[in-house]
């Protein structure tokens, strides 16, 4: 299909396909053609403002015992003035610089030079070589999947280390937080600047790039779908999941022995933390194949939105409840920890068991049981550009029956049961959940507004019959 319209690129840039009856924008595939205001200016928003915002949360933990207030009164008092806050803040170090360079190189060796073999005795794991979904100019990209592997070697390692070899302290992460800031700064913008060279010199796939000709546009949502160097090393691939999603878990780690090193204990909260997340990591990583199919690796191109994100932005504001328990340790009741490790539990299975879902009834065109039972669904089609036809179907029994994307639903029940365990003295923790509400809200809509570019009527029939968002009754 995909193909087929890329043949057409003029009707494609004009914008004006025809799809099931509806006039619709290119937005069905990756990002836009054109750029209007309101995206400019989201973008130099976030380009100016997301590093910052990382900054101050770590700075704030630092300086200020995590509290995000502090910092701003005493600027606004003139208690303090930025210089003195910059001038407090550690700085880039040899140390620093070689355990980031030791741990990025040591990622791509375990992605590149080392073919699965998890999926050869785990049963049910699919890894090895496997194909992504079709791109915007028909090509499929075949992806080594070893990300189990890789975070399992690096993890057998990390033990050994803390209980065996002793060659560094368990709390290195910790103890070099802000000097790794600045390298993990200097990779992502590095890595986002080579992509868009590389997708206007020498691009992997060139009927693959998109240029809107705005160049801070360009430079945060990408060029490049699918940039690669060599056959296997893939951007997005490595980047999205390695070094930031392997690194989470380390990084837990790493503050559960600050706290053992500073307390001589572990707290249950620090503990519930590292198992919740832990779970959503490995979930991650068993689902790589899965994961090929989503909106990051299927609609986005690769920019800085996706280059720094996944350095910076991810290891340092997804881990901040492990962070802040560093500060603050918080051993919470029996009850409260119960109740807080069932809401975690309970929104990964619904997370899990809805994609879960989709996935097999895509899979197997409708012929699976949901619930025990012949799943109901809407017929839909739609055309590409030269007028093909094609049918799908959208799932409406099971979870898909009680919203149209309660897998997000599920995913932040486990995003709050993080933030409580954190205790209700500081916003800080909670900036996880409010992050994650305006993400997936936003992607809900992002979604739903090209799904409906793309079924039309049909999309209409099938939000008539699962009126709901996220929560049944509710949006
Ligand atoms: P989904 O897995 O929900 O995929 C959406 C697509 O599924 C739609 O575009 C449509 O594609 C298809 N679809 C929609 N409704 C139905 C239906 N009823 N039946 C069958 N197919 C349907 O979204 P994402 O890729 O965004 O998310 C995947 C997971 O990743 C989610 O669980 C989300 O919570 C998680 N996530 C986590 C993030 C994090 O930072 N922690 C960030 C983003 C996502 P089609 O064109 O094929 O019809």
């Amino acid at each position: 299909m995909a193909a087929r319209r890329e043949k057409n690129p003029s009707a494609e840039r004009k914008g004006k396909n025809t799809q099931n009856g509806t006039q619709t924008s290119q937005v069905q595939w990756g990002r836009a053609w054109e750029v209007d205001w309101f995206s400019l200016a989201s973008i130099l928003f976030l380009l100016i403002f997301a590093p910052l915002i990382v900054y101050y949360f770590i700075m704030s933990c630092d300086q200020y015992q995590c509290s995000l207030t502090d910092p701003l009164f005493d600027l606004l008092t003139g208690n303090k003035h930025l210089s003195d806050i910059w001038s407090r803040t550690p700085t880039l170090t040899y140390r620093a610089a070689g355990i980031y360079t030791l741990w990025v190189t040591f990622q791509v060796f375990l992605y590149v030079f080392i073919p699965d073999f998890c999926h050869k005795f785990l049963p049910g794991y699919v890894g090895g070589v496997q194909e992504g979904a079709v791109t915007p100019a028909g090509a499929v990209n075949k992806y080594e999947i070893n990300g189990l592997q890789a975070w399992i070697i690096t993890h057998v390692l990390w033990f050994a280390n803390a209980y065996y070899f002793h060659w560094f302290s368990p709390t290195i992460i910790f103890d070099n937080w802000i000097p790794l800031l600045w390298c993990a700064n200097i990779l992502g913008y590095a890595v986002s600047t080579f992509a868009m060279i590389k997708g206007h010199f020498f691009p992997t796939n060139a009927k693959d790039c998109k240029f809107t000709g705005n160049f801070f546009y360009d430079y945060m949502m990408g060029i490049e779908f699918n940039p690669r160097i060599g056959k296997w090393f893939d951007f997005k691939l490595f980047f999205n999941g390695r070094p930031g999603i392997v690194a989470w878990t380390l990084i837990n780690l790493s503050y559960a022995a600050k706290q053992q090193e500073l307390y001589g204990q572990v707290t249950n909260s620090m503990i519930l933390v590292n198992v919740l997340q832990g779970i959503y990591v490995l979930d991650f990583f068993w689902n790589e194949a899965w994961y090929l199919k989503t909106i990051d690796i299927c609609h986005d191109h690769f920019g800085w939105y996706l280059g720094w994100g996944d350095c910076v932005w991810l290891p340092y504001l997804y881990t901040l409840q492990g962070l802040y328990l560093v500060y603050h340790p918080v051993q919470l009741c029996t009850a409260n920890a119960v109740g807080i490790l069932m809401l975690g539990l309970i929104g990964y299975y619904i997370f899990r068991m809805t994609n879960h879902q989709k996935d097999l009834f895509r899979r197997t065109n409708g012929n699976c049981k949901i619930w025990g039972k012949k799943p109901e669904y809407i017929e839909c089609s739609y055309m590409s550009v030269d007028g093909t036809k094609f049918y799908s179907k959208l799932l409406t029994s099971g979870f898909w029956g009680w919203a149209r994307h309660f897998n997000y639903t599920g995913d932040l029940m486990g995003s709050l049961a993080y933030c409580l365990a954190c205790g209700f003295q500081h916003l800080l923790p909670y900036f996880y959940i409010v992050y994650m509400t305006i993400l997936l809200t936003h992607r809900c809509i992002r979604d739903e507004h090209r799904c409906f570019s793309k079924y039309g009527k049909d999309w209409k029939c099938y939000t008539a019959a699962v009126p709901y968002r996220l929560l049944p009754g509710v949006f």
